[in-house]
């Protein structure tokens, strides 16, 4: 039984750092956002510090990010140290350090193969997203028009805009509650979710243009190295969309992305439309994630990583 956020916010607790993980998407960001605006509207006499790895511009709009800090935190004793869709201890990034040495620590999320690595776990694995637990954990009466648009945005962006099959009636019954707030949701849902750079429509379709299909057409893959990052003048924050397409190809299961991170070393996005785990196809390589949509980090060139990545997901079909 998931237990009420508020009781975490004692009369004991004077310090609190609130941390996402690395590479922040956008249900990491409106987590976060939410958790901050909460806790320093409602409980004054916790010093509340955001930490977060600079999020996308499209997400920048959210409540409460100017005053996020998003440098490596100086090494201290805090009282409580909450992570949001953190799904293991490696992924907290800048602040890990910090949730190392804090006196409690709580970790809020979503992920299946989260495995419970904080004092205190709140991990509902059947929600959408962190930003419906987190809902759900807040008392909805607290939830004001800045805490419930960082909420939506989160929700929004991890259900696909209630498309993906992590939406359940509970994630609908939360967006409605969140709506009776004032959230302008069709202006957060093109700005932040649907719009894209010309640049990151050309990088889409340079990747879509060479992908390769595999297994008679269940899977599809594509990639894209440094020197073809360059060429667009793309950076990683460009391609989070390329695998959301590759997946949408007709007959495919499984959908591979893979790009560069760096000198021999690629980070593998992997999706799946009905049975494929890929949280355990990624596992394989030491990452995780969901059942429908996961990553992992492969060293090697780009042609080995991908026939690895492949392999294993062809021994998963
Ligand atoms: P991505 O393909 O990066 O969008 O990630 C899909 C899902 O898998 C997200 O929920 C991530 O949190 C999770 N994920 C991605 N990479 C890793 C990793 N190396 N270890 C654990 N989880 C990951
Ligand atoms: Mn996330
Ligand atoms: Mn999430």
């Amino acid at each position: 039984m998931l237990t009420r956020i508020d009781e975490f916010f004692t009369k004991q607790i004077h310090s609190c750092a609130i941390a996402g993980h690395v590479n922040p998407d956008g249900d990491c960001v409106g987590s976060v956002a939410a958790m901050y605006l909460y806790i320093r509207k409602y409980f004054p006499w916790i010093d509340v510090r955001l930490y977060l790895e600079q999020p996308k511009d499209e997400l920048m709009f959210l409540p409460g990010l100017k005053d996020a800090i998003f440098e490596r935190p100086k090494a201290g004793k805090t009282d409580l140290f909450i992570t949001c869709d953190v799904s293991a201890i490696d992924r907290i990034g800048l602040a890990e350090e910090l949730f190392g040495m804090a006196e409690h620590t709580l970790c809020v999320d979503h992920h299946v193969s989260n495995p419970h690595f904080a004092e205190n776990n709140l991990v509902d694995a059947e929600a959408s997203s962190c930003a419906e637990v987190l809902f759900y954990l807040m008392d909805e009466e607290k939830i004001d028009s800045e805490i419930a648009e960082a909420l939506y945005t989160g929700i929004i962006h991890d259900s696909g805009v209630f498309q993906y099959k992590n939406t359940r009636p509970e994630t609908l019954e939360a967006a409605a509650s969140l709506l009776r707030k004032g959230v302008p949701f069709n202006e957060i849902i093109d700005d932040s979710f649907n719009k894209r750079t010309y640049l990151q429509n050309r990088i889409l379709g340079y990747v879509l243009c060479g992908s390769r299909l595999y297994a008679d057409g269940r899977i599809v893959a594509g990639s894209v190295t440094y020197s073809e990052m360059d060429r667009f003048g793309a950076t990683k924050k460009d391609l989070d969309i390329i695998v959301s397409q590759l997946r949408l190809t007709k007959g495919v299961e499984a959908a591979v992305f893979v790009y560069q991170t760096g000198t021999e070393e690629f980070k593998v996005s992997l999706r799946s439309n009905t049975y494929l785990d890929v949280a355990a196809v990624a596992g394989r390589f030491g990452g995780g994630g969901h059942v429908r949509a996961a990553g992992c980090t492969i060293k090697g060139d780009v042609d080995s990583v991908e026939k690895a990545i492949v392999e294993a997901v062809r021994a998963g079909l």
